[in-house]
């Protein structure tokens, strides 16, 4: 049976995808290839919404490694992250931070629950010097609303670091109307790629400072890489294929631009949770990305069930939850090479599973 993936990355990749991916990989130190790398920067760039003056790292190592770039070269070491945590991913940044010896405040957010800009207005952020926040948090599904905190961290002073993994090209998500300085973005997911290459948009309040702080890593050290990106290079050998997929993906995105994209997703989205209409289930996160929908059980059944039986017995591949969420919560995504059709395969086999 050929399962069909509804996971959160690697997703359904589209055929000019896969085609691209059977064929011989060109040598990369070329001006042909420095031309593919430019032209991803361009359409990465168009697609984020960066203001003027921005640039891109193109890095080859899944997303965390885009986070962790995001606290070894934006800060000193002296200086306080602020993160939001709401879940897994909130939570990654801060066992980055950790690791590096990075100060920080976690800003709670109880799994699933819209973050209060109240609550957030009235801590004492004194110290810190950048907010850290998963524009989706993917293991809740649920979405910030990152306007808000552009505005806020705009009011107070504090870089905005936006992990856009899940979010980008699925939620808006523009980093000059929503005064986001970093925008990380990744291969695997709305983008539907193979996981490999990770990009960081940064706007040009934090590329200012990024001279003056001492990177604490060599591989991920952003000035290295800005500086071979002005001629279109890496200072590492990069994942030249998923780059060569990513140039023939962004040709098609562009052409149809960030908006179509997202409101495909969108409407993919919406089609699924008014198809829930009926089923014991509740839609998990207050207010729900497009990107997946993450949903609980009310019938008593494990999640952790329903994935294992919509998997074996029909081929579809939702996404389980680890953690004290793994029988709470499973997730159907929307993202990649997936059309209503699929989306109401799931919607029938759940109707089956769950009677
Ligand atoms: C998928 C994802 C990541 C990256 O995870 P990797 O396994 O390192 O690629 C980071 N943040 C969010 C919000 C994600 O959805």
């Amino acid at each position: 049976m050929r399962e069909t993936l509804f996971t959160v990355g690697p997703v359904e990749m589209y055929p000019e995808t896969l085609e691209q991916g059977g064929k011989q990989l060109p040598y990369f130190r070329t001006d042909e290839f420095s031309l593919v790398v430019r032209e991803c920067d361009d359409g990465l760039r168009a697609l984020a919404g960066a203001p003027t003056g921005s640039r891109t790292a193109i890095l080859t190592c899944s997303g965390t490694g885009a986070m962790e770039a995001t606290v070894v070269n934006f800060l000193s070491g002296s200086e306080r992250a602020l993160i939001v945590r709401g879940g897994s991913f909130g939570e990654r940044f801060c066992e980055i931070c950790s690791d590096d010896g990075i100060p920080f405040d976690a800003v709670h957010v109880e799994p699933g629950r819209a973050l209060d800009m109240d609550h957030l207005e009235s801590r004492d952020i004194s110290g810190c010097k950048a907010l850290y926040v998963n524009a989706c948090e993917t293991s809740t599904g649920a979405l910030y609303d990152i306007s808000a905190l552009g505005d806020f961290c705009r009011r107070r002073g504090l870089f905005l670091v936006v992990d856009g993994i899940s979010a980008f090209l699925c939620d808006e998500l523009n980093m000059e109307k929503m005064g986001v300085d970093a925008l990380i973005v990744s291969s695997q997911k709305g983008l539907a790629l193979p996981p490999g290459l990770s990009m960081i948009v940064i706007g040009p309040r934090l590329l200012a400072r990024l001279h003056d702080i001492r990177p604490r890593a060599h591989y991920l050290g952003l000035q290295r890489h800005l500086k071979d990106m002005e001629r279109g290079q890496t200072p590492f050998t990069p994942a030249v294929g998923i780059i060569l997929q990513l140039h023939s993906r962004l040709e098609t995105l562009n052409h149809i631009g960030a908006y179509a994209c997202i409101r495909k997703v969108s409407s993919l989205a919406q089609h699924f949770r008014e198809g829930l209409n009926g089923l014991p289930v509740r839609i998990f996160p207050e207010r729900p990305s497009n990107a997946l929908t993450a949903l609980t059980p009310q019938n008593g059944s494990s999640a952790n069930d329903i994935y294992l039986r919509l998997k074996k017995e029909y081929g579809l591949v939702v996404t389980p939850n680890g953690g004290e969420l793994r029988d709470k919560v499973f997730r159907v995504g929307h993202m990649g090479n997936i059309r209503v059709q699929d989306l109401d395969r799931v919607l029938s086999a759940l109707r089956k599973v769950m009677k």
